[in-house]
């Protein structure tokens, strides 16, 4: 018998959705059967229909704002910040789409035309992940749609509801039912849905672990296009700054907000030696004034839980191993309720350990790294095989240039914290952070393909080199 799948809010462990897994089988069909009509619209039909579904989002706004804080945990102000982004990406997924995407036409030889023009790939395979369950598969989505595509949305095993009513309401603001189909499911319903025949790509995002065995199930595969966000292991680096609090401000919404659940967030934190007790200082009074609690508590948490029991017993342990190996806690993990998964910011100071791991300890943890030299920096910096986003706050704009051009992440930024900047900038990293096909506004590059064509409304043609006189001697005969 197959197995109900079910989802319990983080904060107070009442189930919020139950139902079975999807048929893989019959959602590919399904999709693969409505793409070819729905390519066949102008782009602007298309696109149309994406605006109606933004609109359909605005007049949820407040529910599926408050589905997304029960689903993950994270305050209602934040998961108000997620439906906003939802909003905003479908304006810009157009934008881009002409961008990136647009058609183009050049003059050829022999007054022939050139011409570039995109299609969609087929099927796509849209896979999520928990931490932001309607925002990224959005940001998939939406252009896998605008592009032609068809899409089988599978969301996090953690997060169905919340994928249930963004599919809701792309098929209430017009989306055929067959071009965007519903999967719910766990790694099991994602891995049949990766090796289905009748797929032609999958936009993945979530774990590093996850996305190489995606990307191994489909290497003998290269017509399907693969494109695949993950994890980081980011790193915070403090120089010569005068402002310790602002600093620690930064820190702190970097490593902890979201309860540490962001691909982006800082997990290590470099600083310069002679700064750091004081940077530790302005952390512990920071530590101690933020509000973990419930998503719709009054006053406004800061954070929420992590996303379950299990996650919090990890990262528990995981913490425990760092202080095994010769981690100095400076601020305590702790969790004071045993039965549910709320986690206090943690801060380890992991100097004096040479081999520390290099892995993505997806909640509230940050490490702190103490160094004497710029070049120590930067080198502990990029001692990870991740390399999604990476941030220096202080140091000269000398250092600042250094920085940029010696760190390998595919987000840098200087004076602020981890996060991506949003909007059109593309989104992603190198290592084992991406392969190469970021999202957000470069998004339409792994929709479609690009199809180039050189055009004449007549057959035109002559050979001038190469060929024997024409026989003229039994001309007339
Ligand atoms: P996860 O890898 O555990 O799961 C992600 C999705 O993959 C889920 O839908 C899951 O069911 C599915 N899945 C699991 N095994 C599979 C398999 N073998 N084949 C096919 N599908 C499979 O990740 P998570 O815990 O849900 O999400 C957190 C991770 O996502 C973190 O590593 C975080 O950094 C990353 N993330 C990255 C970005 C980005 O844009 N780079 C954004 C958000 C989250």
């Amino acid at each position: 018998m197959t197995e109900k799948l079910q989802s319990y809010e983080p904060a107070t462990g009442a189930l919020l959705w139950e139902g079975l897994p999807g048929d893989v089988d019959a959602e590919v069909e399904r999709a693969a059967s409505a793409w070819p009509l729905w390519a066949a619209q102008p782009v602007t039909n298309r696109m149309e229909t994406l605006r109606r579904f933004a609109n359909a989002v605005r007049a949820k706004e407040e529910a599926l704002s408050d589905l997304i804080a029960r689903e993950t945990g994270k305050p209602l102000w934040e998961a108000r910040m997620e439906v906003s982004s939802v909003i905003g990406r479908v304006d810009m997924h157009i934008s881009t789409y002409s961008e990136r995407t647009g058609q183009k036409r050049m003059d050829g030889a022999m007054n022939s035309r050139q011409s570039v023009r995109h299609k969609p790939h087929g099927v796509i395979a849209v896979i999520g992940p928990y931490n932001f369950p309607a925002d990224v598969p959005a940001g998939q989505i939406i252009p896998a749609l605008i592009a032609g595509n068809s899409v089988v949305f599978k969301p996090s095993e953690k997060t169905p509801a919340t994928g249930a009513l963004l599919m809701a309401l792309f098929q209430d603001a017009g989306v055929p039912r067959d071009v965007i189909r519903f999967l719910p499911g766990g790694p099991e319903t994602g891995k049949q849905l990766v090796k289905h025949e009748g797929i032609n790509g999958v936009l993945f995002t979530g774990s590093a672990r996850t996305g190489i065995t995606i990307n191994r199930m489909l290497g003998a595969y290269p017509e399907k296009i693969v494109a695949l966000e993950m994890g980081g292991n980011n790193p915070l680096v403090v120089w010569d700054t005068p402002d310790l609090a602002t600093a620690a401000f930064i820190i702190v919404q970097s490593a902890y907000g979201t309860s540490g659940q962001r691909c982006t967030a800082a997990r290590r934190l470099i600083v310069k030696d002679s700064l750091a007790n004081g940077i530790v200082a302005e952390l512990r009074k920071l530590i101690a004034r933020l509000i973990v609690d419930h998503p719709h508590a009054d006053p406004a948490p800061f954070m929420g839980p992590v996303i379950d029991n299990e996650t919090a017993d990890g990262l528990s342990e995981s913490f425990m191993a760092l202080m095994g190996m010769g981690g100095r806690p400076l601020v305590h993990l702790k969790r004071p309720q045993e039965d549910r998964p709320f986690l206090s910011p943690a801060l380890i100071d992991m100097t004096s350990v040479d081999e520390r791991p290099d892995i993505e300890l997806f909640g509230p943890i940050l490490q702190l790294i103490r160094v004497d030299s710029f070049d120590s920096a930067i080198r502990e910096a990029n001692a990870t095989r991740y390399g999604l986003s990476a941030a220096l706050i202080g140091g000269s704009p000398e250092q600042y240039d250094q920085f940029w051009r010696q760190v390998r992440a595919g987000i840098i930024n200087w004076n602020g914290p981890t996060f991506g900047i949003g909007g059109a900038a593309p989104f992603g990293g190198v290592g084992v952070s991406g392969n190469h096909h970021p999202a957000g506004g470069y998004a339409a590059d792994f929709c479609a393909y690009p199809v180039t064509s050189s055009e004449a409304e007549q057959p035109r043609a002559t050979i001038g080199i190469g060929l024997t006189p024409v026989d003229t001697s039994s001309m007339g005969d």
